[in-house]
């Protein structure tokens, strides 16, 4: 079924609560009714949105915004501890989580709490506590807009990176509707607890259950990251920056003439002699963890977190926080920080 909304109110559909809407908002619930939709008759562009958590509208959308009602999970093959798990782009990613844990499979445990749907992981490419939805991901389903044909996209074929796929870059952005993920989850325990807070809450060398783990995932990020029922946001705002060598010892010189010698900075050594920088880190040394402007602060817990503090912040207030924070880490540490939060 096709349902259509003209003038659609979309506050209630993006986690910051940007009080924005569409001309046209179209939901449909079967591939089959998508690949009915007179594209070209809708008003102009057209954007294929999931839940709305990692957008920030920059303004109302002239044009028309889809949204995938189709949800369902089954199992749709087995062999061993291996389970292939197929389900809809609608699903909301954390029931799917709660799903497999439910019948303890393994795999997306540690992915647990994160917001959005299925569709949107697969795009993506979604990351926490040491794991990365590419890793469980065998195939992408969807449907092609301009050659108005399903077609189904390898692992290798999505070309996955931090948060990235090729869904993410021209030619194929905004010209594939993911209808459905096909996953491949494990019976066996394959926990994965050498990461952060979990290494510290969940001991190595003892055994845990998918819904143990989960349990301890959704407590830690309930600590950390605001509740967008309670607090708008659209969670880390920026990209943690993957910086070369030299830029890295540039970095740790301002660390140590700020803090002394034996300041460390926390870091990730990359394959290829890159190196991972915590975002959160640069923006906390820039003195920017619970300030305020406005309608907008940056989050006291999470400073990678941008947030809608009085539920009344326009889409120009988020961007000039945005802004003062790039310009921020770029004066101090010439680094030139990346919204992860992608503009609408
Ligand atoms: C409090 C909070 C915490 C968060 N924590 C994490 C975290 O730990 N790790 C992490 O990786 N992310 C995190 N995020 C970001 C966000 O949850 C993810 O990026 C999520 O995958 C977005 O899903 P969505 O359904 O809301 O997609 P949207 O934000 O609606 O869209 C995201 C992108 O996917 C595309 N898209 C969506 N559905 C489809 C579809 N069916 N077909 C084609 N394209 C589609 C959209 O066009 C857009 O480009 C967090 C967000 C919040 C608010």
């Amino acid at each position: 079924m096709i349902t259509r909304f003209d003038n659609h109110d979309l506050s209630g559909r993006n986690t910051f609560g940007m009080k924005v809407s569409c001309a046209c908002f179209i939901e449909y619930d079967s591939p089959e009714d998508l690949a009915e939709l007179d594209i070209e008759s809708l008003p102009q562009p057209v954007f294929h949105m999931g839940g709305g958590s990692n957008l920030l509208f920059t303004g109302d959308f002239p044009g028309t915004v889809i949204h995938s009602d189709i949800r369902y999970c089954r199992i749709v093959a087995s062999d061993g501890d291996g389970v292939l798990v197929e389900a809809g782009a609608g699903v909301t990613f954390d029931d799917f989580c709660a799903w497999a844990a439910d019948n303890e499979l393994w795999g997306v445990e540690n992915l647990s709490g994160i917001p959005g749907e299925v569709g949107a992981s697969a795009v993506q490419n979604i990351g926490a506590y040491g794991v990365e939805v590419k890793d469980v991901i065998t195939q992408v389903k969807c449907f092609d807009l301009v050659t108005r044909r399903e077609l189904t996209f390898s692992n290798a074929d999505c070309r996955y990176g931090y948060r990235d796929s090729m869904f993410k870059h021209a030619p194929a952005k905004g010209r594939y509707a993911v209808l459905s993920v096909l996953f491949s989850l494990s019976r066996a325990a394959m926990p994965k607890l050498d990461y952060g807070n979990i290494r510290a809450e969940l001991p190595q060398g003892q055994e845990y259950s998918p819904a143990e783990i989960r349990r301890t995932v959704l407590r830690i990020r309930d600590a950390k990251l605001p509740d967008p029922k309670v607090l708008g946001s659209a969670g880390s705002f920026f990209k943690n920056p993957v910086i070369t060598r030299e830029e890295y010892d540039a970095v740790e010189a301002v660390a140590i003439a700020e803090h002394g010698e034996d300041c460390r900075v926390p870091h990730f050594a990359l394959e290829g002699g890159m190196v991972k920088v915590p975002a959160a880190w640069m923006i906390e040394q820039c003195g920017f963890k619970g300030m305020e402007c406005g309608n907008v602060a940056v989050y006291h817990r999470q400073p990678l977190v941008i947030v809608n503090l009085t539920g009344k912040a326009s889409p120009s207030e988020v961007i000039a926080m945005e802004q003062r924070v790039i310009a921020g880490v770029k004066e101090k540490f010439n680094i030139t920080l990346h919204p992860e939060v992608e503009h609408v």
